[in-house]
């Protein structure tokens, strides 16, 4: 056993507002320079929809991540090192400005200066680049109009395969919001694609970084990573990324996105795990075992011998103690809420979530709360709004099992603590039946 430290987040969804001050207190303290207008390191993405930038999850349009050869060998998506210093100078697989977001505004005047007619005008989206109508109609969190209706699906690559979950009715429509960083993976397949050696992952907290002084400006970051969280400064020729804040956490200071969240959502701890696991993890070849075996990484930080192991490696008694103390892996490993996003690239990303409960369809039109009693409480379960299926193609590469698990320990975790915050005294019947 090989025991090392990670810094790594969970994130609730079902406390996301889609408010962005995570995105605006993070540009403002991390990319408010010229080269990286366009560059969120955090954004907020609306779900169902085509995420930023646009179609990232396609990975045959990018190449990224990792895959495994029919020899049984995990590599490189796009190819080895030497595909790519060949292929270099013609990096096909970036994202345009436009996939990004072009930035825009309202014609207003059409709005408010148009001739009487049959019609209500509109206003329609023009470009701040160029002036004129948008080349594409689309931007970040465009698809909130849309609700998860067929014209949402059929621009999502996930979806597209799930015509039978189109909201047909209006009150069945759903969406909410995925909040995004830098996973911090523990098997980075921006490092590895790095051709300069510029991009690493710190021993100490296996934060990913970029070297600014090693970087050449190649970009195979930015097509490497699956999740497209490397973007390119225009100014100075250099990749930048999320640093997860570490010049605030080394002085005792959560992430910028953490202490601003509305919503409180942000789980920010250290987890412990077995550095000599995570290539077998990351190469298990059953997607639907994928998640065990990434869940099989993270080691129990009260275990004596994980203790043992953790000072013998040099883990200081401070980080020890913060990773007991730490909700991740509680919430991962122990309690089994928190998923990750995408299990199936493979890069073990280090940023898990814990899946929407939402509304509940059948259940609010006849009780008139979401599954909140006992009662309610399984029936809620077999009606979600959200399709399993869309979340299981999110979080655990398409196994409805976990997420449903998931679900369910969250419903009651929610009506066992509503009856207690009534005074109604502790409902055994739901730990039981929940296990
Ligand atoms: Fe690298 Fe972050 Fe992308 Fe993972 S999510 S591959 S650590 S840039
Ligand atoms: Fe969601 Fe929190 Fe960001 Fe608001 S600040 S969008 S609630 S993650």
């Amino acid at each position: 056993m090989k025991v090392m430290a990670q810094m790594s987040m969970v994130m609730n969804l079902d406390k996301c507002i889609g408010c962005h001050t995570c995105s605006v207190t993070c540009k403002q303290a991390w990319t408010n320079r010229s080269g990286v207008e366009y560059v969120w390191f955090n954004n907020v993405e609306t779900r169902p929809g085509i995420g930023y930038p646009r179609r990232y999850e396609d990975q045959e349009k990018w190449g990224g991540g990792w895959v495994r050869t029919k020899s049984g060998r995990l590599k490189l998506r796009s190819g080895g090192r030497l595909k790519k210093l060949a292929t270099i100078f013609s990096n096909p697989k970036l994202p345009e400005i436009h996939d990004y977001y072009e930035p825009w505004t309202y014609e207003y005047d059409m709005l408010l200066n148009a001739p009487a007619g049959e019609h209500t005008p509109v206003a329609k989206p023009k470009s701040l680049l160029t002036g004129e109508d948008m080349k594409i109609s689309w931007s970040a969190n465009w698809d909130d109009n849309l609700g998860g209706s067929a014209e949402t699906m059929a621009d999502d690559p996930i979806l597209q395969h799930m015509s039978e979950h189109v909201a047909s009715e209006y009150e069945q429509t759903y969406m909410f919001y995925l909040p995004r960083i830098c996973e911090h993976c523990l098997n980075p397949s921006c490092v590895a694609s790095c051709p300069s050696g510029a991009m690493y992952k710190r021993v100490e907290d296996g934060i990913v970084l970029v070297d600014q002084d090693q970087c050449r400006g190649w970009r195979m970051c930015v097509s490497g990573c699956p999740y497209k969280k490397v973007y390119f400064n225009h100014k100075t020729g250099k990749a930048e990324k999320c640093t997860l804040c570490y010049p605030r956490l080394e002085v005792g200071l959560p992430t910028v996105c953490s202490e601003t969240c509305v919503g409180r959502l942000r789980y920010l701890g250290l987890v412990l795990y077995d550095a000599d696991k995570v290539a077998e993890a990351a190469s298990i070849e059953d997607e639907h075992a994928l998640l065990d075996a990434q869940r099989s990484v993270f080691l129990d930080p009260h275990d004596p011998a994980v203790v043992q192991a953790a000072r013998e490696a040099g883990i200081p008694e401070d980080w020890i103690d913060a990773a007991q103390r730490s909700p991740i892996h509680k919430l991962i490993n122990e309690y089994k809420v928190a998923l990750p996003l995408h299990p199936e690239y493979r890069t073990m990303p280090m940023v898990w979530y814990i899946p929407p409960l939402s509304p509940v369809v059948d259940v609010v039109a006849s009780s008139g709360n979401d599954g909140e009693d006992a009662k309610t409480l399984f029936a809620a379960i077999a009606k979600l709004r959200i399709p399993l299926e869309y979340l299981a193609g999110l979080f655990t590469a398409g196994d409805t099992r976990p997420v449903e698990a998931s679900l369910r320990k969250l419903a009651a975790m929610r009506s066992y603590m509503r009856g207690i915050n009534l005074g109604e005294g502790k409902d055994e019947r739901i730990a039981d039946a929940v296990g």
